[in-house]
């Protein structure tokens, strides 16, 4: 019975593999409740997990649905590589970046993402917003785009990982998320259920991450790498500084846009480029398709600025139903919110810090995440233009462009931002690199 593996959970004792199976087989099945998921995800995250327990979980969470075969796809298996990000404030646009700039080096990239997580956007509700796209496409239909177009992003389906489908959106809204056991769950499970030859996964810290330090976010990496080679896959786990918001924008349309810019060259953030490239790199490498991390950082390069990748994302969005030339006209199709003005410090100055989990909170308030499972959120509030550490601010050049529904929010999430950014008289030294290590991991 649920409750009683919720109880020996709270009580603090080592689940069987054959408890925690139970738990989300009836999570998938329907038979256990919200109340009793959130009960569950509660105890784990006070209480921790084992080693065991947290293979246990990922294995019953991708086995909750089907797992994909490719054996008659004619696909090279071995250039079948998935990403993944375990979440931050302006991360999730790295996987929209990533997964067609791997496509158009020679990669299949069949991509399981997931939509926004408490503070953290998600990469699903990025593509909500574009008209017509296909979120939660039948197996078939996900495989068909990674053959034709060299990948597929989807979320969890009723098919794909649906156990994570089910426990993310009461994880979102029950302050359940900054587990290391139920984020390895979450992600390995996704990633093992689309059958890939090799994972990279970024596992942030800072700020604007779910592992507030570095020594939490290799705790998280050291477990996915271990279930990933339980599994028999290698991975990179990339240990990343997310102590900011990651690129200029946060909110999912405004997100979108973002990603035409970067992919099109009309803006690229440098350090959105910077982690974009090593993601791509270390998937080329895990690949076999280019022998060292230089040869594999130009070929990436030389395709971002070839405009191969940003063809490959506009045939992705349009083989799951957007529009055709989305590419071309993104700002046509998206929705745009009501009230769009700059917002700026209480004093001229230069950014020298941020608290970047508020600002994530502050797009929940605008209304662009969830407070209740399965909420609809809107897709068009957010930030744009947002400042990075070291940037000068003043009566000129503002902190962010707010994107509200009305002046009351945009009032609020502009308070929430000034108290977020610290803005201080001098400079601040320049960031360090935002890849801080790399844990690579063989079966
Ligand atoms: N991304 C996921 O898919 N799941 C998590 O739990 C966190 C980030």
């Amino acid at each position: 019975m649920p409750q009683e593996v919720i109880r020996r959970k709270r009580d603090r004792h080592e689940l069987t593999a054959e408890e925690i199976r139970s738990f989300v087989t009836g999570v998938t099945a329907g038979s256990v409740s919200e109340a009793q998921i959130g009960a569950f995800t509660m105890a784990i995250y006070l209480n921790g997990t084992t080693t065991a327990e947290r293979v246990a979980l990922a294995l019953a969470m991708r086995d909750s649905g089907e797992v994909l075969d490719w054996s008659q796809s004619g696909l090279d298996p071995r250039k079948i590589i998935d990403k993944h990000s375990s979440g931050g404030v302006g991360d999730e646009k790295v996987t929209l970046l990533v997964v067609p700039l791997a496509a158009a080096c020679g990669l299949s990239v069949p991509n399981l993402s997931a939509w926004g997580l408490d503070y953290c956007g998600g990469e699903m509700d990025m593509l909500a917003s574009v008209p017509g796209f296909d979120g939660s496409p039948t197996p078939d239909k996900f495989q068909r785009s990674v053959i034709e177009t060299g990948g597929a992003i989807s979320g969890p389906t009723a098919e794909l990982a649906p156990a994570d489908r089910t426990i993310f959106k009461v994880r979102d809204v029950t302050a359940t998320v900054e587990s290391v056991a139920l984020i390895t769950g979450s992600i390995m499970s996704k990633k093992l259920s689309v059958s890939p030859s090799g994972v990279v996964i970024c596992v942030g810290s800072g700020t604007g991450a779910y592992m507030p330090t570095v020594a939490h976010a290799r705790e998280l990496a050291e477990s996915m790498a271990e279930v990933a080679a339980g599994a028999g896959i290698p991975s990179v786990m990339l240990l990343t500084d997310l102590d900011a918001v990651l690129g200029t924008s946060v909110g999912s349309a405004v997100e979108m846009v973002e990603t035409v810019d970067f992919l099109t060259g009309r803006y690229r953030d440098p350090r959105t480029k910077e982690l974009v490239i090593e993601v791509t790199a270390d998937m080329i490498r895990l690949a076999g398709v280019a022998p060292d991390m230089a040869a594999a950082k130009a070929l990436a390069e030389a395709r971002l600025e070839d405009g191969s990748a940003a063809d490959r994302f506009g045939r992705m969005i349009a083989i799951m139903g957007g529009p055709a030339d989305f590419m071309a006209r993104p700002e046509h199709y998206l929705p745009k919110a009501a009230v769009v003005a700059p917002c700026h410090p209480a004093a001229p100055g230069y950014v020298s810090a941020m608290v970047a989990k508020d600002v994530g909170l502050a797009l929940i308030a605008l209304g662009g995440g969830r407070k209740k499972p399965g909420d609809p959120i809107d897709l068009t509030v957010g930030f744009t233009d947002f400042r990075q550490v070291g940037d000068r601010v003043g009566p000129d050049r503002p902190l962010c462009v707010i994107h509200a529904r009305n002046e009351a929010e945009w009032e609020d999430a502009a308070a929430r931002v000034r108290a977020a950014v610290t803005v201080s008289s001098q400079p601040p030294p320049p960031p360090g690199p935002i890849v801080i290590d790399r844990i690579e991991r063989h079966p």
